[in-house]
């Protein structure tokens, strides 16, 4: 299955001169969505991961069925103000705009082995962002994964110390 062709571009979303990908087109394809999924967890699966987080919102729909697949744990990483318990938080630069990260203190243990997922790495700021706040916590990041690479953007060159799993590239 070509899953490049499942997503969808927007010319000039969320400002003139950007084409945003439009996952929501994979998403509703039940077929596309497994098969997304499933990919990265043949790639995943070898590794020791105990744990996956992901940031708002569109690193919970990658995420969370990686971690149900695993058979571990997901780990939200929201936007400032929207966790309950105690948290720790970070600021960071967007492609568009800047905007603050956090996660609960205790979502993770010192050592904790954890992969980041997210939809897409353009920049790479909200991934480093959220590497960030799990390595405030003492967590091992091993890896990041996302569906989608803006390879024209760089943002790998700011995920030197880790392994980066992208399904599709522009
Ligand atoms: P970065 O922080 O510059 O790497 O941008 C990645 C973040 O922005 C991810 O959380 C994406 O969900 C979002 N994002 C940036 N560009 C796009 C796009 O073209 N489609 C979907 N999401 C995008």
């Amino acid at each position: 299955m070509n899953l490049k062709e499942k997503i969808r571009i927007i010319e000039n979303f969320p400002q003139p001169g950007v084409r945003f990908k439009d996952i929501t087109t994979l998403l509703k394809d039940g077929e596309a969505y497994q098969e997304a999924i499933n990919r990265m967890v043949e790639r995943l699966r070898h590794m020791e991961i105990d744990l996956i987080a992901g940031p708002e919102a569109r690193g919970f729909v990658v995420g969370a069925p990686l971690a149900y697949a695993l058979g571990i744990g997901f780990v939200p990483v929201r936007k400032s103000g929207k966790l309950p318990a105690d948290v720790v938080e970070t600021t960071y630069n967007l492609e568009y705009g800047e905007s603050a990260l956090a996660i609960h203190r205790d979502a993770i243990q010192p050592g904790q082995r954890v992969l980041v997922a997210d939809d897409l790495l353009a920049t790479g700021g909200t991934i480093s962002a959220a590497i960030d706040l799990v390595k405030q916590l003492g967590g091992e990041v091993v890896g990041t994964a996302f569906f989608i690479e803006l390879t024209y953007l760089n943002g790998r060159d700011k995920l030197p110390d880790c392994p980066v799993f992208t399904l599709v590239q522009y």
